[in-house]
């Protein structure tokens, strides 16, 4: 008899964007010739930029030719790329990370999911909440997680990211393993400053955790104050991994291509406590599990470097910020509390006279036609919150913007 993994069997149902769009799906079934307007998208929905489409389509005819032609490239991305990363987005900082600590993937998401695998299964996860659900099912079905109870599981530690803590996470106070921090935060749209973090990097260093640090929307940063990397932080890199991706940089969530740096510094013991680099286990990880990113994609994602690929990101990432700006003005005209939206694609809003992440979302789809997130789809202290992105078009948002703030709730 085949006996299933019954960690699966643990997993709680996402259902929360199928629950989404079944509400929105029946609104509009009785509700035909209204316009609704998703301000729930999670994806970008500008088109990748011609110094990016200029790469690729030179590596493309590259590919077509005898001489030129690849195939199976490096397990851990090809060197012009890394050497790109290592230097615009470190060394350009003066952060001193070497083309052999950064790994190229297809993608934050499958890093963030697999990196866990390098750890013992009776390691203690911490992770923020509410947060991307990513982090905490790959622990479940990794058997980190213990059973569920009213909505949490009795081994991972939750630390609570509120309004009264400025959705700052704050020191576990029982021991943990593992840390995921996701700055800036998808769902709160809230960065950590360089304080919060090094009290993240200083805990770790002394209890031996190890912090995995998801920075996807790191190029949404515009607070001057506001750390880019980890490795900002003294100390770093002997205990974090960063995670960032092409995906929200430079348009690549359908192209895929992301990195992330596993600096040499970073070991952890085994039981009878001698050292592993985390770098040799990954690269050991990646080469037998993994296959590479496309020529073709890596080329276009070096283009995201050069002086044209630069601005020209930039500028739709800028544009996404305004699309923000533009939504929370209306909200506090409408009387509302929001936070977020300057650092990151993500408003977070404190639902009207405590009404639940789910009434709310009802309430918006039937006054105004928008629809947004439950924050309560995001983890049990997301309840009272809603989430709106910032990446539909600028026409859409403000029209979504007109109808928000001539309501009165
Ligand atoms: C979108 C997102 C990712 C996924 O990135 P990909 O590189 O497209 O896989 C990772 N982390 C967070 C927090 C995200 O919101």
């Amino acid at each position: 008899m085949t006996l299933i993994n019954e960690n699966y069997l643990n997993l709680q149902g996402s259902y929360l964007f199928a629950e989404v769009a079944r509400r929105t799906a029946a609104y509009k079934a009785s509700h035909a010739g209204q316009e609704v307007i998703s301000l729930g998208i999670g994806d970008v929905s500008r088109p990748l930029v011609p110094a990016v489409v200029e790469a690729m389509k030179k590596a493309c005819d590259e590919m077509g030719q005898a001489e030129t032609f690849r195939g199976y490239g490096p397990y851990e991305g090809y060197d012009f790329l890394r050497k790109a990363i290592a230097e615009h987005d470190y060394r350009a900082r003066g952060i001193e990370i070497g083309e052999d600590e950064i790994f190229v993937s297809d993608g934050a998401k499958s890093d963030v999911a697999n990196f866990q695998e390098l750890f013992s299964s009776s390691a203690r996860v911490a992770l923020q909440d509410p947060v991307y659900p990513v982090y905490l099912d790959t622990n479940v079905m990794a058997g980190r997680s213990g059973t569920c109870k009213e909505g949490q599981f009795e081994r991972i530690i939750y630390l609570p990211c509120t309004a009264e803590n400025h959705f700052a996470p704050q020191l576990p106070k029982e021991h943990a393993d593992l840390v995921y921090l996701c700055s800036p935060n998808n769902p709160t749209g809230t960065a950590m400053s360089k304080a919060q973090l090094k009290k993240w990097v200083d805990w770790a260093n002394e209890h031996k955790a190890v912090i995995l640090y998801d920075s996807a929307y790191e190029a949404f940063i515009r607070d001057e104050n506001l750390p880019h990397s980890i490795y900002e932080i003294p100390g770093a890199q002997t205990c974090a991994v960063e995670f960032r991706s092409f995906s929200k940089t430079a348009g690549f969530t359908g192209t895929r291509c992301a990195y992330c740096v596993v600096p040499k510094a970073l070991k952890i013991e085994d039981e009878t406590g001698s050292e592993h680099a985390l770098n040799a286990l990954w690269l050991r990880r990646q080469s037998t599990k993994f296959n590479g990113v496309p020529y073709i994609v890596q080329r276009g994602a070096e283009a995201v470097f050069t002086p044209q690929g630069l601005t020209q990101t930039r500028q739709i990432i800028d544009g996404y910020l305004e699309n923000a700006r533009v939504m929370l003005s209306a909200l506090r005209q409408a009387g509302f509390t929001a936070y977020g939206g300057e650092n990151a694609p993500y408003v977070w809003l404190k639902t009207p006279k405590g009404l639940s992440s789910w009434d709310f979302f009802d309430l918006m789809l039937e006054k105004l036609q928008i629809v947004g997130t439950p924050g309560s789809g995001f983890g049990r202290a997301g309840e009272g919150y809603f989430r709106l992105t910032a990446f539909n078009t600028p026409q859409l948002t403000q029209q979504a913007a007109q109808r928000i703030a001539s309501f009165s709730f």
